[in-house]
């Protein structure tokens, strides 16, 4: 997925001109949509438009990527390995294991 870094070591995917931590001009960046759990938070209201209950994640990306929120709904502890799927927007992500199963079930 696309996103910014900076020389500083901030890294982000959403698509700033400047560092908000340095105010450097940052340089595009392609990130890989692997990512490791950072924190793992169990959620009991459920989105609109999503059946299933869904869980919020904090997750890294590659190493020393962005972290960014992501939505499941499968249980995750930390330093879970992640597959991130960008659906409009939102993020969601599904154990590496599962991903064949979770994407069907998305696309549906
Ligand atoms: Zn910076």
């Amino acid at each position: 997925m696309k996103g910014m870094k900076c020389r500083c070591g901030f890294a982000t995917v959403s698509e700033k001109a400047k560092c908000p931590r340095c105010g450097r001009i940052m340089k595009p960046a392609e990130w890989p949509d692997e990512a490791k759990v950072l924190s793992f938070s169990e959620l009991h209201v459920v989105p609109e438009g999503t059946e299933d209950p869904y869980n919020l994640v904090l997750v890294e990306i590659g190493k020393k990527g962005p972290k960014i929120p992501c939505w499941t709904s499968g249980k995750m502890k930390e330093n879970d390995e992640v597959t991130i799927i960008d659906r409009d927007g939102k993020y969601f992500c599904t154990p590496r294991t599962e991903l064949t199963e979770t994407s069907s079930k998305l696309n549906r």
